[in-house]
C-alpha cells in the first residue's frame, strides 16, 4: 500500500495522533471531516475531507481537522472507523469491534507518513489519543481511544497499546516492503523547534533524575 502523493502535501508536520471513531466499520460523513485519514473494519484507507496542509505549522486553516483538544497543529489525525457502543469499564467492544485488519492498515499508514513528514517514532510524536494528556500534558477529558485492542485482550491500556503501535511502525519503517517515499522538504524553523524540544527533555529528565537523588540522600539522613 502506499498513500497517493497528493493526499501528503508538502508542508512540516509533527507527530501523528491516532484515533478511533466511536462509530460503524465505515467511515461515515462526519467522520471524514474531523481527520486526515480513517481506516475502515476491514483495513480499507480512506482520505478525510480535510488537507493535512490545514494543520500545518501554528495557525490552524478553515476546515482543519479537529481530531484532538488543543492539539491540533502539527498534528496528523488517523482513526480507526470501529467502537461504536463500547464501554471502557467494565471493557466491551460493543457492536463494531476494531479489527486485525485495520490496525495492520494503520501501522503500515504510519510508518508512511512518518517517513514522508520525517517525524522520529518516539511516544510524544506517535501515540495515541488516550496518550495525549499524559505524554503531551493537554487535558483530554477521558478520551479512551486507543487503549483497548479488540482482537487482543491480552494488551490492555493506553501506553501498552502506544507501545506496541510504535514497535510495530518502526519495524514497517525498516522493512523492504514499504513503498518508496520522498520526505518533505526541510523546514529550518520546525527542525529548530524540534532541537528544542529534544533539549527539554534532556533537561527534564536531568532534574527529575536529581531530585530522585536527593530525596534518596535526604531519607538515608533520617534513617
Ligand atoms: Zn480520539
Amino acid at each position: 500500500m502506499a498513500i497517493p502523493l497528493e493526499w501528503i502535501p508538502d508542508v512540516p508536520m509533527q507527530r501523528v495522533i491516532c484515533h478511533w471513531t466511536a462509530g460503524t466499520h465505515r467511515a461515515g460523513e462526519s467522520d471524514r471531516q474531523a481527520y486526515h485519514f480513517l481506516i475502515e473494519g476491514d483495513g480499507r484507507l480512506v482520505r478525510g475531507v480535510p488537507s493535512v496542509a490545514a494543520n500545518s505549522g501554528r495557525r490552524l486553516a478553515a476546515g482543519y481537522a479537529a481530531h484532538t483538544l488543543n492539539c491540533n497543529n502539527g498534528s496528523i489525525g488517523v482513526s480507526l472507523c470501529c467502537m461504536e457502543g463500547a464501554q471502557q469499564q467494565p471493557f466491551r467492544a460493543g457492536g463494531y469491534p476494531m479489527t486485525r485488519a485495520q490496525w495492520e492498515t494503520m501501522v503500515v499508514v504510519v510508518a508512511e507518513l512518518c517517513k514522508r513528514y520525517r517525524i522520529k517514532v518516539t511516544p510524544r510524536t506517535v501515540l495515541s489519543h488516550a496518550e495525549v494528556e499524559r505524554v503531551l500534558h493537554i487535558e483530554q477529558k477521558g478520551k479512551w481511544d486507543i487503549s483497548r485492542l479488540a482482537f487482543d485482550p491480552s494488551i490492555s491500556g493506553a501506553a501498552p497499546c502506544g507501545d506496541r503501535l510504535r514497535r510495530e511502525v518502526t519495524a514497517a519503517m525498516a522493512s523492504t516492503r514499504l513503498p518508496d517515499i520522498r520526505p518533505v522538504s526541510r523546514d529550518a524553523r520546525i527542525e529548530v523547534e524540534q532541537l528544542l524540544e529534544r533539549i527539554g527533555e534532556m533537561i527534564g529528565r536531568a532534574i527529575a533524575d536529581g531530585i530522585i537523588i536527593l530525596i534518596r540522600a535526604i531519607g538515608k539522613r533520617f534513617k
